[in-house]
């Protein structure tokens, strides 16, 4: 077994009540030394207060921080000010994405430009999403594997892969990669369930499919939060380990700002991986 890489990924709060558990998670999450934790983002102006989250997140841990950056909502010219604002308060990586709906006249089409604009201004680390059962608008699998490379190309340095609950959904879409010779790491997205219900529309919204066995595991569980994140750290932990057997050593959870929730996983993952002592046999 080998030694687990883990990255974080958190949303801004939108109250005074998400804001505690927003820090309190974060306050845990630095237990495992992660590689960055990325803090996710609307259209702009869609969450003003999202750069200010940013940047106390960023004053807050020990690790990088990153900020998604989306295309929608803004032109290049207002992309380009929000990146060197970021650059100057410190903010070296970015998870670049071309986020939902049609572009206006003037915004950057894809996330493959923006990947080019971040390039352009230089001093970037950048992150991709992927999508181990196909973006749900591609024309087909290998168009949005093509994606992907060009993203790559651009000059991306990993690939977030959307959430899935099948093992092989991520190892095929990991072997389609390779085959397009896409040569940097794709992390697999974890996403512990916290609340099935919820999961199954987000998930039919994502194009990421439910295993019917969930049906069957979540039965009778509306309501019980406890028992339902419990199954839900379980199920996860399942699958990082079947992930781990096939060499995969990176995993970037997504916490859903829940504290004592991802963190459980990452125990299960810390604890499992971890590099067993040499025994001598005597
Ligand atoms: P691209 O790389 O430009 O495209 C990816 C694929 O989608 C391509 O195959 C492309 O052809 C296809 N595609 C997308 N839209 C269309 C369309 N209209 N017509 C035809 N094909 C299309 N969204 C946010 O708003 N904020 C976030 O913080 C955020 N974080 C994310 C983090 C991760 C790890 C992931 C996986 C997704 C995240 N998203 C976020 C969602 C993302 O913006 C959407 O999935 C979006 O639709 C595609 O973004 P992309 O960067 O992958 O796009």
């Amino acid at each position: 077994m080998s030694q687990v890489d883990l990255s974080f990924e958190l949303f801004p709060p939108k109250n005074p009540k998400q804001e505690a558990t927003f820090w309190r998670t974060v306050g845990q999450l630095e237990t495992f030394a992660p590689s960055y934790v990325s803090l996710t983002r609307g259209a702009l102006g869609a969450s003003t207060d999202h750069d200010q989250v940013l940047f106390d997140l960023h004053q807050a841990v020990s690790c990088k921080v990153a900020g998604h950056i989306t295309t929608r909502g803004a032109n290049r010219h207002e992309l380009s000010k929000l990146l060197g604002e970021w650059h100057q308060r410190g903010i070296r990586d970015l998870v670049a994405l071309r986020g939902d709906g049609e572009a206006a006249a003037d915004e950057l089409p894809d996330a493959t430009a923006l990947v080019e604009l971040a390039r352009e201004l230089g001093g970037f680390d950048i992150k991709v999403a992927g999508y181990p059962e196909t973006h749900p608008k591609a024309q087909s699998r290998a168009a949005d594997v093509a994606v992907a490379k060009a993203k790559v190309d651009a000059g991306a340095s990993e690939i977030l892969t959307q959430f899935f609950f099948e093992a092989n959904d991520f190892l095929r879409y990991r072997d389609d990669c390779a085959a397009a010779g896409i040569d940097v790491p794709v992390v697999p997205g974890i996403l512990p369930i916290a609340d099935y219900q919820r999961v199954r529309q987000f998930a039919a919204q994502c194009g990421a499919s439910v295993p019917d066995r969930f049906d069957e595991i979540f039965e009778g569980l509306e309501g019980n939060v406890a028992v339902q994140r419990e199954l839900g750290v379980d199920l996860a932990s399942e699958l990082c380990d079947k992930l781990n057997r096939e060499g995969v050593e990176r995993f970037h959870i997504y916490t859903l700002n829940i504290p004592n929730f991802a963190t459980k996983l990452a125990e299960n993952l810390v604890r499992e991986f971890a590099p067993q002592p040499i025994r001598l046999v005597s």
